[in-house]
């Protein structure tokens, strides 16, 4: 059927044996129909499943050979592509779909979104501009999370990729906004002095990683020491001001914590606000998973100041559950947020009527011109679920969080490192164990065989020196007894870890 003769290509007509990535007669498209409803099934059945299976299992080897394998330049049909995905690549996922998946700060998706992911791949939006529904679709959920969140309605606001993207658009309108020329179009090696950005010292690493993308350079990042809820010091920042200002460098940004990654602290954003408000510098809040707290009204106090923020980025793809990816950048001041990305391109200009028509173009608030249709995932799985479900579940992992902070404190053999502000909570096994080098090494030993053993995924985080294992729980499918089969594998694998040690130092150590 497939007629291999190439294509003329100097423009001679040639109508017969036209191709096209379409299946070619109804057959074809009732075995893709046939195959689609299959993968629905299949993937609706994995989901269903998840807890029945390890966490997380290494990738064999030749799984890893099988992805050597050259382009495929014949084709080998859907079925048979299927075959291959289900064989080698649907048995090893990172594992953050799994209810004792609690590393890093991780997402795990909804099985609606995912239906909303294959409507948005059918409809193949790109969503720069342009009158069609996704770009009000995308308007409306911006509207919808200022709401939520108590952020001004007039603020603009564009979805991205994730967290970093969204600290990178926030922070390149604050440097445009704060520098005193234009840099926009001069550039950054016009500045007469280095322009200063302050944060924690357990801000995130995007920070710094966007600080260098922007030309800022790292080490014009200043992180300020914290207190012992790991919340920035206030009279420390200030300090540090004062001394840039006193060398003529220029201030120009604060970046709040919303909820910093190793603990899940909160700066005092109220505190903040008043800062930059009084130092005429931008105040930026990196609120990538914590900020989602601020759906909830009984957790909403502790991120009081938030709403002052002059820029907000945060994930969708974290506590809010939605699939990978998708961020949020939001920006008090339309003019600056327009004022950066704007450009001019003949072919691009909207036009009154048409196509190109519409409201709004996504591309002149953001870097990106071709952007996907990331929000139509968030607007079905909000009308799905209701914004109320996700405030209860929000509410219920600070919740669990505040359960396995018990649990530890109720286990003697356990100690908790870190005051649990929020949904990460770290700690280490400590048996009769006094050695700090050992407490590390058993520790990190720990985490790895839970996650080998496919019995749960915290990560591992350095607390003052100490190796912690780290539970940050962004899991709409956690439950209690998660968290027990946690600290009961923790304590058996721990006090394992200290017989063998036991035991080999004794038969290490000379008879007496
Ligand atoms: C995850 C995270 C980021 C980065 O977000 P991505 O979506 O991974 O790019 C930034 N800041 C904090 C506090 C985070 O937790």
């Amino acid at each position: 059927m497939h007629d291999v003769t190439a294509p003329t290509l100097d423009g001679s007509p040639q109508e017969t044996n036209e191709r096209t990535l379409d299946p070619q007669t109804p057959h074809d498209w009732d075995a893709l129909r046939a195959l689609g409803h299959r993968m629905v099934d299949d993937m609706l059945e994995y989901l269903e499943r998840v807890r029945e299976r390890p966490v997380w299992q290494h990738v064999p080897d030749d799984t890893r050979t099988h992805f050597s394998q050259p382009i495929p330049r014949e084709p080998q049909g859907a079925a048979s592509a299927y075959e291959e995905f289900r064989q080698h690549i649907l048995p090893y996922p990172l594992g953050n779909i799994h209810p004792r998946f609690w590393s890093w700060v991780c997402g795990t998706g909804s099985p609606g979104a995912m239906l909303a992911e294959m409507l948005a791949a059918g409809m193949n939006s790109n969503v720069h501009g342009g009158d069609h529904a996704a770009v009000y679709v995308e308007q409306q959920v911006l509207g919808w999370l200022k709401d939520a969140l108590g952020y001004p309605a007039e603020a603009t606001g564009i979805l991205v990729t994730g967290g970093t993207m969204a600290n990178f658009v926030g922070l390149l309108v604050a440097r445009n906004a704060k520098a005193d020329w234009d840099v926009k179009t001069e550039g950054i090696s016009q500045a007469a002095r280095p322009l200063i950005v302050y944060t924690s010292r357990e801000a995130h690493t995007s920070v710094a990683k966007v600080m260098e993308g922007l030309g800022l350079g790292s080490n014009n990042l200043r992180r300020i020491d914290v207190d012992r809820h790991f919340r920035i010091k206030i009279d420390s920042l200030r300090a540090a001001i004062a001394v840039d200002r006193d060398l003529d460098n220029i201030p120009i940004c604060v970046v709040g914590n919303a909820g910093t990654v190793n603990t899940g602290a909160i700066d005092d954003l109220d505190a903040l606000a008043t800062l930059c408000h009084d130092e005429g510098l931008w105040f930026h809040v990196d609120g990538s998973f914590g900020a989602t707290a601020a759906i909830s009204s009984t957790l909403r106090p502790l991120l009081r100041g938030i709403e002052r923020a002059d820029s907000l980025a945060f994930d969708l793809h974290k506590w809010m559950f939605m699939p990978y990816d998708v961020g949020c950048i939001l920006i008090r001041w339309p003019g600056q947020h327009h004022r950066a990305f704007d450009y001019t391109a003949s072919y691009l200009e909207s036009l009154e009527r048409g196509v190109a028509g519409g409201p709004m173009q996504f591309s002149r608030y953001g870097l990106d011109l071709s952007r996907g249709f990331r929000a139509l995932k968030v607007w079905f799985a909000l009308k799905e679920h209701g914004l109320a479900t996700f405030q209860a579940l929000v509410e219920q992992d600070v919740a669990h969080a505040r359960y396995l902070e018990w649990l530890i404190r109720s286990t003697p053999s356990l100690e908790l490192l870190a005051p649990v502000s929020l949904n990460i909570v770290c700690f280490r096994f400590r048996g009769i164990l006094r050695d700090e080098r050992t407490l590390n090494d058993v520790n990190k030993e720990i985490v790895l065989r839970l996650q080998e053993a496919g019995i749960a995924a915290p990560s591992s985080t350095v607390i003052d020196g100490k190796i912690a294992i780290r539970v940050a729980h962004t899991n709409h499918r956690s439950q209690h007894e998660d968290f027990r089969c946690l600290v009961r594998e923790v304590v058996r694998i721990g006090t394992e870890e200290s017989q063998s040690l036991e035991a080999s130092r004794l038969s290490l150590t000379p008879e007496a």
